[in-house]
Formats: structure tokens, C-alpha cells, sequence
């Protein structure tokens, strides 16, 4: 197995070359991607690569490579670990900064640092057809949820109380808004209208969701970005989550309450054949 480390594919074993000083390790000072692979064919990657350098600017942080060299490294990294369906995750952090000091600008040694890995696991398209349970979780993160920071405390504590309850991801709400999952973006569809949160600082401006976008508009399906309430969550009549690595997944109950009819509803699934459509078109064999 090899892993990106710089702009060089190194053995997973060789890597254990990460300084202690690290300020990904210390602060989660830096920002990531997860990335899809599907017949050995990236997925989307340049709008990733657009989000990761976006995210990058919001904190600062320069990354020291073009976006070509970039998808180079990539393509690179999925050749060698011989990929055909799974993830590629990238991050990159503010790298060694010592002695640990909270402002970045005091030393001007550090280097950004680029690491990269893969993971063969696919899409549990099985699991997509049945649903899944939800909880509602108050969200306590900060207001700049568009950086895909490294910082995920938050998002892990709402995936853990989500299991410990029984469902597979939290939905986080503000007060009444509700905003996105745990790690996810989430819709709720409404007499055939389909509504999700804007794209503003409370989310993260998901990549599936940006397809899913494009898709409705390209396909005449009523879409619209606005706030939603905790109520018109639970009185939807289908919820679902999208993300990179779930692609669409119908919600099919939210702390105990029944959404819709109990079953993944029917635009739900048109949107998840829209989104395989897509897949297909990219990354076909
Ligand atoms: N919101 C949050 C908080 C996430 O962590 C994710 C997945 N990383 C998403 C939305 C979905 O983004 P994408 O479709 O780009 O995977």
C-alpha cells in the first residue's frame, strides 16, 4: 500500500514521518477531501480539488502545489494501490511549526504538508435501497462550517450519540433551522418540491449536493435552497442524506417518529439514479 506524503508516493509502513510538531496533529490546523472512485475513475475531483484549495484560502493556509500536480499525484496513487472502487483521502496541513505557538505567522519555516491515502471500500448501494434511522442534535459547531477543516469534534460526538441511539447519523439542527448531518447535507422533499439549506457558512457546500443541483435542473425536478424547520423535517413526506461517501440515502425514521410512509420515497430514489446516471457518465468503464 502506498500513501502520498509531500508530492511523493511513499510505502505505508515508510510513513511514519509526520513531526510530533505537526499543527494538523496539534490543532487540526489544516483542511481535507474525500474523494470517490468508481472503475479506477475519480469522481467529481476537480470541484474537489476547487473546494480543497477554497477551504485552504478560508484558513490561510498556502498549499505548494498546482491542482494539476495535484491530480497527477492522485491518479498516481490510485494506479499504484491498483483502486477500482473506494475513497482517496487528501489533507493538508500548516505543517511544523516549533516550538507549538498558536499564531502562524510568527515562524515562517513551516511547510504546508500534503498527505494522501486510499480506502477500497464502495458504496453499499444495498443499503441505499432500505433507509436508514436519524436523530436530531443540536449544532454546537462553530459559524464557518463551509471550510472542510481537519477540526471534527462536533460531527464525531453527534456520529457517536447517533449510533449509541441507534440510528446512523445525526441531523444538526439551530435552534429550529435545521442545517446538515453529521456528515452529510441533507433534503426534505415536500408535495414533490425538493428543499435543502443554502450554501452558506452553517453547511458545507457537499459535492454530492452540487450534483444533485445540476441534476434537478438539468431534469425540470423543483428545487429549491432555503432554510427548513425541525418541523417540515418531520411532517416531509421523504428526507434524505448525500454525501461523498453514501451517495443518497433515504431517511426513514427520526427519533422514532416515521417519515413519509416508512419506505425510501419515490424522488429519492429518481434522484439517486440521476446521481449513478452521473457516476456512470464520469467514471463508465
Ligand atoms: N456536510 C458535512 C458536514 C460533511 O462532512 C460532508 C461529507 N464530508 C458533507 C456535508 C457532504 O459533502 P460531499 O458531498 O462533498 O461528500
Amino acid at each position: 500500500m502506498k500513501v502520498l506524503y509531500k508530492n511523493q508516493l511513499i510505502d505505508r509502513e515508510q510513513a511514519q514521518v509526520i513531526d510530533i510538531e505537526d499543527r494538523g496533529y496539534q490543532f487540526g490546523d489544516g483542511v481535507y477531501e474525500v474523494i470517490r472512485v468508481y472503475n479506477g475513475h475519480t469522481f467529481t475531483l476537480k470541484e474537489h480539488l476547487t473546494r480543497l484549495f477554497e477551504s485552504a484560502k478560508k484558513i490561510k493556509l498556502t498549499i505548494p502545489y498546482k491542482k494539476k500536480e495535484i491530480t497527477a499525484l492522485v491518479f498516481q496513487l490510485i494506479q499504484a494501490n491498483q483502486l477500482t472502487e473506494g475513497t482517496v483521502y487528501l489533507q493538508i496541513t500548516r505543517g511544523n511549526q516549533s516550538p507549538r505557538q498558536h499564531d502562524f505567522h510568527l515562524s515562517q519555516q513551516s511547510e504546508s504538508i500534503l498527505t494522501g491515502s486510499t480506502n477500497p471500500k464502495a458504496v453499499n448501494r444495498a443499503q441505499l435501497q432500505q433507509g436508514v434511522k436519524a436523530t436530531l442534535i443540536p449544532d454546537t459547531r462553530w459559524l464557518h462550517c463551509d471550510i472542510k477543516s481537519l477540526n471534527l469534534l462536533v460531527n464525531l460526538l453527534a456520529n457517536a450519540q447517533a449510533h449509541e441511539q441507534g440510528a446512523t447519523e445525526g441531523i444538526f439542527h439551530r435552534d429550529e433551522i435545521v442545517t446538515e448531518g453529521s456528515h452529510s447535507n441533507v433534503f426534505i422533499v415536500k408535495n414533490k418540491q425538493v428543499i435543502t439549506h443554502p450554501a452558506n457558512h452553517l453547511i458545507l457546500n457537499g459535492i454530492t449536493r452540487q450534483v444533485i443541483l445540476a441534476q434537478c435542473a438539468a431534469t425540470g425536478i423543483q428545487l429549491e435552497e432555503r432554510e427548513f424547520t425541525r418541523k417540515e423535517l418531520l411532517e416531509a413526506d421523504e428526507v434524505f442524506f448525500t454525501s461523498t461517501s453514501t451517495e443518497g440515502q433515504g431517511i426513514t425514521e427520526i427519533d422514532g417518529q416515521i417519515i413519509g410512509d416508512g419506505q425510501v420515497g419515490p424522488l429519492t430514489k429518481q434522484i439517486q439514479q440521476l446521481v449513478f446516471q452521473e457516476i456512470n457518465k464520469q467514471c463508465g468503464k
